[in-house]
């Protein structure tokens, strides 16, 4: 079942998201519901299992997969006595252990507080819960308020900040002058840090978490004597929470001015073609969807594929499918260049640089008329 297999999926990524954030993940539970409930997310029956499942096992979080509404959130953590997260917060919080700089620190700093501003009620709740409740009503209203002052405050204050900021990267992104400029698109994960360096020879941080890059990092790299500039950016992800892409958008300024993108996929991921959707309808919000682009698939000696007939290939075993196979499949037939790579054994690199090399020096003549 199509749709089944969709929800582990998304529960596999929550979990890794989870683990990234530093929590461990004891169980999961779904539910199908045509709409989330609107003041519980899930329905009664479901909450009251989590709760008295929380309970038992003396369970600290319950984390949901999507953003839920501050009156949600309000209501599921009063009935179930537990830390609720949910996606946009657990993302958020990934950010916030991730970011290096001060610039970093001040786009994920900005993003939190947009994403808690709407949601200050709940520490009034927890305020009259504490002091007893009856009578503390007006004094709490006016703590809030206090409190959304000083958060609206500091907001401003961080906007400036950043504006400012984004105002000396964007010149020292013209000061880069004519160089060809070309950005690593992708799903967080998919080995965008790891091409980075074997390109680059340099060593920008990889592992094996989601959003080992916030900062974006520009290297001069040069194929067949043709230098151009190279950037890694933040990895992209299935419902990226809108605070987040407001405020990186210096970062996400890279890709908005890159010349040609290199959208890099991690074929060996089961649900590599919803990635590609994700990172494209992202590129669609930034208004970075017609640039010129190089699909490359990443990961080829890690394919878990097994081929049970012609048409079906579902995950599962290790026997691997011949690059032969997948480049018959529709991948190859997009209307970008496509190449099949693994940025760990360097297979197919010569054939994948002299695809960047090509759509590299096409940019390149078209500025340069005369020198070449
Ligand atoms: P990013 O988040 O897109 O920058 O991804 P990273 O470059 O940090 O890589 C994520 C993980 O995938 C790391 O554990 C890498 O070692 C691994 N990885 C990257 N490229 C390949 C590859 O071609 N094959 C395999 N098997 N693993 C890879």
């Amino acid at each position: 079942n199509q749709s089944e297999d969709k929800l582990i999926e998304y529960m596999d990524e929550l979990e890794f998201l989870a683990f990234t954030a530093g929590a461990t993940v004891e169980k999961r539970f779904t539910q199908r519901l045509t709409q989330p409930d609107s003041k519980t997310f899930v329905g009664k029956g479901k909450m009251e299992e989590i709760r008295d499942y929380a309970k038992e096992h003396k369970i600290g979080t319950v984390i949901f997969d999507d953003e839920l509404s501050p009156s949600q959130l309000k209501n599921l953590e009063r009935e179930m006595e537990v830390k609720i997260l949910d996606r946009t917060n657990l993302i958020l919080d990934i950010f916030a252990q991730r970011a290096q700089t001060s610039y970093a620190r001040t786009q994920v700093e900005l993003a939190q507080y947009q994403y808690l501003l709407p949601r200050l009620t709940r520490m009034w709740t927890h305020l009259e819960r504490q002091k007893g409740g009856i009578g503390m009503r007006g004094p709490g209203e006016t703590e809030i308020e206090t409190d959304r002052r000083i958060i609206r405050d500091r907001i401003t204050l961080l906007k400036e900040k950043l504006k400012i900021i984004d105002k000396q990267m964007g010149t020292q992104r013209q000061n880069r002058g004519k160089t060809v400029r070309t950005a690593l698109v992708g799903y967080t994960n998919v080995g965008k840090s790891t091409l980075m360096n074997a390109l680059s020879k340099s060593d920008v941080f990889a592992e094996n978490k989601l959003f080992a890059t916030l900062d974006t990092t520009v290297r001069k790299v040069v194929i067949g004597n043709l230098p151009f500039l190279l950037t890694d950016t933040v990895g992209f992800i299935r419902k990226l929470p809108t605070q987040l892409v407001e405020s990186f958008k210096s970062t996400l300024d890279e890709v908005r001015e890159a010349d040609l993108l290199i959208h890099v996929v991690d074929i060996s991921h089961e649900s590599f073609e919803d990635h590609i959707n994700s990172v494209n309808e992202i590129l669609q919000e930034i208004d970075a969807h017609r640039k010129p682009m190089i699909m490359v698939f990443n990961k080829i000696d890690d394919f878990t594929y097994e081929k049970k007939d012609e048409d079906d290939l579902t995950p599962g075993s290790n026997k691997n499918i011949s690059l032969e196979e997948w480049q018959k499949t529709w991948m190859a037939k997009s209307k970008f260049p496509t190449v099949f790579i693994s940025a760990l054994t360097k297979e197919n690199f010569p054939e994948m640089k002299k695809m960047i090399y090509d759509e590299v020096h096409r940019i390149h003549i078209s500025r340069f008329p005369y020198n070449d």
